[in-house]
């Protein structure tokens, strides 16, 4: 782990924009192109993109708090603030839930907690492999060491160390017109399983994951005293969320033995508010697109008819002003209903 290395310091990075410009103009001199790539991923190795402006923790219980994004998704201006860091001061220490989209989101965090609390970071855990809920583990890293216990799923670990952990991270970077370089890779180095409890002083988290919902690998974490559940993606709040690695039927069963397992709680998702009610109102909007689709495959109608009726069912009619990401993601996640749903029927 090279997280050490970074400096601490923030150069203005159209720096290095203004560099590899002029790197890129060198090219035609034969045998120089070598060298430069070195040289220019040196240069991306200690050039860190601006920090992020600081957002207000908001405390929801006893021992929780939440930083919330307003956005859904990444854009330059809100450099990657998409979705919630949310952490829980315990005796014995803070424990960070899903950790931000960047090295520079995981500092603003970080420096957010300290508003609230000298004491210091203990833990971070992290809900699923998607890079907005882990890739500021870097921050916490650099500030406590590389022995900072990162707990998640087996598979959670797996993915963020094989292609999706790169991938998530070049993305982010792409989507934020560069805003997070200098993140680097940070995988979970301990591992968790449902059913498992942790003490961090006067706190027990609870470990829940039910099979495939929004991934193969969701961790929710249950603040017991609290009656606080932070449920990382399987459901959100104002957002349509992205299904292209999860299962419809999958989050149904998972919304239900959730409920089953942690009783009554405010259930807090990695996108939009926290609500006691969250749960229900995501799984009525899920049904409003997977219930068509079934119907729609049982009676060998086409996906463009599925689609149809799915704009048409109140449920996701209801939603489709407000919801963020609504227009650009609906055909493509009827879609994926759609397919699901073939598989289901036959
Ligand atoms: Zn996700």
């Amino acid at each position: 782990m090279k997280t050490s290395s970074i400096s601490p310091v923030h150069p203005a990075f159209m720096k290095r924009r203004a560099f590899l410009g002029a790197a890129a103009a060198g090219i035609g001199a034969a045998g120089l192109w070598p060298d430069v790539q070195l040289f220019a991923s040196e240069v991306k190795d200690f050039i860190v993109g601006p920090p992020v402006k600081d957002i207000a923790p908001v405390q929801l219980s006893k021992h929780v708090w939440m930083i919330f994004a307003p956005d859904g998704f990444p854009t330059p201006e809100n450099r990657g603030m998409m979705s919630n860091v949310s952490f829980v001061v315990t005796s014995a220490g803070v424990v960070v839930l899903d950790s931000g989209s960047s090295l520079q989101i995981g500092e603003m965090a970080l420096r957010m907690i300290q508003r609230v609390t000298p004491l210091p970071v203990v833990a971070v855990f992290n809900s699923h492999f998607h890079g907005d809920h882990w890739l500021g583990n870097h921050a916490f890293a650099k500030a406590y060491g590389p022995s900072l216990p990162i707990y998640a799923l087996a598979k959670t670990k797996e993915m963020i160390q094989g292609y999706e952990g790169n991938t998530w991270r070049t993305l982010m970077e792409r989507w934020t017109n560069q805003s997070t370089v200098g993140t680097q890779l940070v995988p979970p180095n301990q591992l968790v399983e449902n059913g498992q409890s942790f003490q961090f002083g006067d706190v027990n988290l609870k470990m829940h994951h039910y099979g495939k919902a929004h991934t193969d690998s969701d961790l929710c974490v249950e603040v017991v005293q609290d009656k606080v559940t932070a449920v990382g993606d399987i459901a959100m709040a104002n957002r349509i969320a992205n299904m292209d690695d999860g299962s419809y039927p999958g989050s149904f069963q998972t919304f239900k033995t959730l409920v089953a397992n942690a009783g009554a709680q405010l259930w807090l998702p990695g996108h939009g508010q926290p609500g006691t009610d969250l749960l229900h109102t995501y799984g009525t909007f899920l049904a409003g697109i997977w219930e068509p689709c079934l119907q729609a495959v049982k009676e060998e109608k086409t996906e463009a008819q599925a689609k149809q009726m799915v704009l048409q069912d109140p449920r996701v009619a209801a939603r489709a002003k407000t919801m963020q990401g609504f227009d650009g993601n609906i055909g493509k996640y009827t879609s994926l209903a759609y397919l699901e749903a073939e598989k289901e029927a036959f």
